[in-house]
């Protein structure tokens, strides 16, 4: 799968957020070093602490199904109703991503389905990262 057709994927994802507090929708797919792809979107909660990001439900349906190795994830957001737009993943998010990814080559695709589209690695979001390899 390349990276527009992920950017697509977490696009799909992002039709599902649940996202009443915050209004800010968002999706992520995860591409796996196996091929297949895990999606996740944000899911908020009344009481707020416990809601998860789009990128973490993707990582922790992966892990729980037996993937631990990744190559890429596309992750887009926006307002509630609006198109899909550029987001990067907020700072929880990227430590869980460290945890499993290798910071030199994995990519992180963000922007619009059918327009403008980014991919960088993992080093150049989250530099001088603590991770397994730090213990
Ligand atoms: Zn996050």
């Amino acid at each position: 799968m390349d990276d527009r057709e992920l950017l697509k994927e977490a696009a799909k994802a992002r039709a599902f957020s649940y996202s009443p507090y915050s209004d800010f929708a968002v999706g992520a797919a995860l591409l796996a070093k196996s091929g297949k792809v895990y999606t996740g979107c944000n899911v908020e909660n009344a009481a707020f602490t416990p809601g998860n990001c789009a990128e973490r439900t993707a990582v922790f349906k992966a892990v729980s199904e037996g993937e631990k190795e990744f190559e890429a994830v596309a992750i887009v957001g926006g307002k509630n109703g609006t198109k899909p737009r550029s987001v990067y993943p907020c700072g929880v998010c990227r430590q869980v991503l460290c945890e499993f990814v290798d910071a030199e080559s994995f990519r992180v695709i963000t922007g619009e389905p059918d327009g403008e589209m980014t991919a960088i690695t993992f080093d150049t979001l989250l530099p001088l990262s603590f991770g397994p390899k730090s213990l």
